[in-house]
């Protein structure tokens, strides 16, 4: 009203700025001094969520068929835990899966042997009436079939015995030199049946911690092929030496070597160069490549460039 009296307070911009601003840094200060605490709270919840889910990633890539553990659930977030839950139970099946399928190539393999040592021994015995001529002729063929036969049916019994989970037998200090010259000299038979003229040079001292059958089955596979693949009176050197300071095996064979186009899928189940020897099954390199990669060893296939051949090379671990 307009007799009472008026009161009129004057601040200055500058006065009004400044409170504005003292008002305003007053209420940001709690957020400001709490944000880095959150964000500092939250980077350690994650990084620990996301640590744990790693653990479970490392130990999901660990795992296939033949790992006899399953995904432990102990350190795994809540969250996750049914799918961790689901994967072992899919683990499971797929190792169920596995053995069934083993069981049946151990099961067919082990049957047909019987029966097929049988017609071995009926051929063996029926040689002698064999008239000569072209009878002779389809017999040795009918031999080489039965011998091709048999050839397979141990590798298939081997191949299946080395998908097992718990293969091979106990590790054990093996002297390389000595298993090489038990392997030749039980590869000798064959080595006389083609007249193939096998040599061992040793020198080096070699010891591998592996169970023994497994490297036998690696050197094996590889003095067999040389000495099936080396032609009629041919050479085969096994030799055990260092090359660049690492101790290696070499399997040299002066046969036909492998074609390159061949050479990536050579070490394939089944696998056959077109047109190689009759005898093979396949499976020799896979069964040689899958021990030997267990291990630590690694075999290399290379074409001798001394002259014709195949050079297969171990490299010890
Ligand atoms: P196989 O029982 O047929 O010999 P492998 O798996 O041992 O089966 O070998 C696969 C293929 O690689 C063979 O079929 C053959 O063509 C080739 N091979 C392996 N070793 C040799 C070798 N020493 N010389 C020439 N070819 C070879």
């Amino acid at each position: 009203r307009a007799d009472q009296p008026r009161v009129q307070v004057l601040q200055n911009e500058d006065y009004r700025r400044r409170r504005a601003l003292r008002r305003a840094l007053l209420e940001g200060l709690p957020i400001t001094l709490l944000l880095p605490l959150a964000l500092l709270i939250l980077w350690i919840i994650v990084s620990a969520a996301s640590r744990s889910l790693r653990g479970v990633a490392r130990d999901v890539a660990s795992q296939d068929e033949r790992s006899p553990t399953e995904l432990s659930l102990a350190r795994v977030p809540d969250e996750i835990a049914p799918l961790v839950g689901a994967f072992n139970n899919l683990l499971s099946r797929v190792r169920s899966a596995f053995a069934t399928q083993r069981r049946f190539v151990q099961d067919a393999a082990h049957e047909l042997r019987t029966p097929m040592a049988a017609i071995g021994l009926q051929i063996e015995n029926l040689r002698a009436h064999v008239p000569a001529g072209e009878a002779t002729e389809r017999f040795n063929q009918l031999e080489a079939g039965v011998t091709r036969a048999q050839h397979l049916i141990e590798q298939l019994l081997h191949l299946s015995r080395q998908d097992a989970p718990r293969v091979g037998g106990a590790n054990e200090r093996v002297d390389i030199e000595v298993l090489l010259r038990d392997s030749v000299s039980q590869l000798m038979v064959l080595a006389d049946a083609r007249r193939v003229d096998i040599g061992f040079e040793g020198g080096i001292a070699a010891v591998v911690v592996a169970p023994v059958a497994e490297l036998r089955s690696v050197f094996d596979n590889l003095i067999d092929n040389a000495l099936r693949y080396a032609p009629e009176g041919g050479v085969v050197d096994v030799k055990l030496h260092q090359v660049e300071g690492h101790a290696v095996v070499d399997v040299l064979d002066n046969g036909p070597g492998i074609p390159q186009a061949a050479m990536g899928r050579v070490f394939d189940r089944f696998f056959r160069v077109p047109g190689a020897a009759a005898g093979g099954s396949g499976l020799g390199l896979a069964i040689a490549r899958t021990a030997a990669e267990r291990h630590g060893l690694r075999i290399e296939l290379r074409n001798r460039t001394d002259g014709p051949g195949l050079m297969a090379r171990v490299h010890l671990p």
